[in-house]
Formats: C-alpha cells, structure tokens, sequence
C-alpha cells in the first residue's frame, strides 16, 4: 500500500523526516489555492482521493 511519503503533494520537513505537509491546489470556481495540513511521511494513502504517485 503506498504511504503520504510516495505522493508528489507530500512534502518532508528537514528537522523530522517522519513529519510533512500534505500541499495540495484546490482550484474552484473562483479562485485557486493551496490547502496544507500536516501528515505523517506513513500515513496510508490508500484511501486518500488527491493521492498522486510521485514520478
Ligand atoms: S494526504 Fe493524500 S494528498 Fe496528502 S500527501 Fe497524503 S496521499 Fe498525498
């Protein structure tokens, strides 16, 4: 199963590697944003529908 860590919107913090943010762009039909919440590089992506396998 592929965890935060595998997706292109997790970013790592330098102090804790097992620490993110979960970055994403919500585009809507006003505007364009960015919507972070912190993630655990572990957490299981599994059921999360804005997971993007990085490249
Ligand atoms: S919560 Fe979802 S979108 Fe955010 S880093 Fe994890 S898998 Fe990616």
């Amino acid at each position: 199963m592929a965890t935060c860590n595998e997706c292109r919107q997790f970013f790592q913090m330098d102090e804790n590697p097992d620490k993110g943010d979960c970055v994403r762009r919500v585009v809507d039909p006003r505007q364009a944003y960015y919507k972070a919440k912190p993630v655990d590089a572990e957490r299981e992506a599994g059921d999360c529908p804005d997971f993007q396998k990085k490249s």
